[in-house]
């Protein structure tokens, strides 16, 4: 089993490579952050509207944030266990309690200052390849901004890799696109509504940014059409409030006249189709010797989402679970990677591993969930956050926390248009506020 005190390298210093980082640290470990940007924050580090060459593409030099995005979970479930993200905490400036994206950059440039975290980033070095040596140890190139050549190569114990799954855009398939004389884009690279004034764009999407997007550019817009592929296959509604957004099933076609048709029959001549589709993970400094593959967004075999079971302890994964609270969830899979590479928790066989890996498949397939769900904890993620939890010694997830993001949940179904503004959870934020005061 490995010892104590082992020089790691973290890819990546968003909220995953930060907390990552704090609890090698904290269990003796000696981690080395890379970083390409030039500061800590990842998604939460806004670029401003450029006009991208690739509108489709990811463009690893920037996040996916738009400016007006507010977050879509309540401040007080959001932050570190220990360290909360409180209105009038350091370095807060917007006080609401769905804030704007600034304010979550300022929170986590609080937290890298308050651990000292950032001596340990290398800022502007990109991770350029991660190869397995004989004897257990990796070979990490990493390049500087700006460098000529191929890299430098180190080598180190083992590698943490928290690099996001943010960035890499999902695309839906429509037939007869190509052909479709149209602007094609990606909410990757959607910041503001300005450029769609008196424009007719369909969205494709039902999620968090689908939502926010099609009414910001609503705002703008002649028309904003929404397709959901999981709406029934007649749908052609307008929206509650609005003159000129609405609801339809999947697009079925597009065709080279300029018209898009949907699976509802209705069809409409549009400017701009832009896929608010999600995100592809997406590894591309792993070689075949990280024994992991990806498959229709399965990253394929970890144990508990983290550890490829061949490999493990040695190579882990931070940060891979969807429809989560993340930051907590971060924090307890730092806490167990830490404590099992210093050796103070064994990890089952390799084929013990292996096994439960099968074991979660067959689950999930018992369930009709696809491939692509495999990451998406909707169903579980306090059990796996508790799970972690009692693994390394730590109380579970706080009540509060809990019982306040399904109320959210609710409330968001309930309020769309309105859940950051309005809600009934008063007795929780107020729960919450008395809790924090131990770490303020
Ligand atoms: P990231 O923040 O993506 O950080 C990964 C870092 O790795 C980046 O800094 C990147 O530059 C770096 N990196 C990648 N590859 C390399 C390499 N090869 N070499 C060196 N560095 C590399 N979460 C919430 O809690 N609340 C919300 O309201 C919320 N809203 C969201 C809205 C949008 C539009 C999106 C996209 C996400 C939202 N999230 C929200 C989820 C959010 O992504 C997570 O909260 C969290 O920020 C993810 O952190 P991360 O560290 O895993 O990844």
């Amino acid at each position: 089993m490995p010892s104590a005190s082992l020089r790691l390298a973290v890819v990546g210093a968003g909220a995953a490579g930060l907390v990552a980082a704090r609890e090698l640290r904290r269990e003796g470990h000696a981690p080395v952050v890379f970083e390409r940007a030039a500061a800590v924050g990842g998604t939460w580090l806004y670029t401003p509207p450029a006009t991208s060459s690739d509108p489709l593409g990811a463009a690893a030099t920037h996040s996916s944030l738009y400016a007006s995005l507010r977050t879509n979970l309540p401040r007080e479930t959001m932050g570190f266990l220990d360290f909360p993200f409180a209105a009038g905490a350091a370095g807060s400036r917007d006080p609401r309690r769905f804030p704007g994206h600034e304010e979550v950059l300022r929170y986590l440039e609080a937290f890298a200052r308050r651990f000292d975290l950032l001596r340990l980033v290398r800022f502007e070095t990109e991770v350029l390849s991660v190869r397995r040596e004989d004897g257990g140890r990796w070979a990490v190139t990493s390049r500087k901004l700006g460098d000529k050549g191929s890299g430098e190569e180190e080598f180190y114990d083992a590698v943490v890799v928290c690099n996001g799954h943010y960035t890499e855009p999902r695309l839906a398939v429509i037939p007869g696109v190509d052909a479709w004389p149209g602007k094609q884009m990606h909410s990757h690279n959607y910041r503001v509504p300005e450029p769609f004034l008196d424009q007719v764009v369909i969205i494709i999407g039902a999620s968090a940014s689908a939502v926010d997007i099609s009414r910001d550019i609503a705002s703008m817009a002649e028309e904003v059409h929404i397709a959901d592929r999981s709406a029934p296959a007649s749908t052609c509604n307008k929206q509650p409030g609005y003159d000129n957004l609405w609801l339809h099933s999947m697009i079925d076609h597009a065709q080279e006249d300029g018209t898009v048709v949907f699976q509802d029959g209705s069809s409409i001549k549009a400017d701009v189709i832009m896929h608010c589709t999600g995100y592809l993970y997406d590894f591309p400094f792993l070689g075949d010797d990280s024994t992991i593959t990806v498959d229709d967004n399965r990253v394929d075999p970890l144990y508990k989402h983290i550890f490829p079971p061949e490999v493990a302890p040695h190579l882990s994964f931070i940060g891979l679970p969807w429809k989560v609270i993340p930051f907590p969830l971060f924090e307890l899979q730092s806490k167990w990677v830490a404590r099992v590479l210093s050796g103070r928790i064994n990890l089952p066989s390799e084929d013990r591993m292996m096994e439960d890996v099968k074991a979660f498949y067959l689950k999930l397939e018992a369930h009709g969930w696809p491939k692509r769900y495999t990451h998406n904890f909707a169903n579980y993620q306090f059990e796996y956050d508790d799970w972690l939890a009692e693994q390394c010694g730590h109380p579970p997830v706080e009540e509060w926390r809990k019982q306040m993001y399904a109320v959210t949940s609710m409330n968001k179904a309930a309020r769309p248009e309105s859940y950051r503004d309005e809600w009934d959870d008063e007795h929780l934020v107020a729960e919450a506020n008395e809790y924090f005061k131990k770490f303020l």
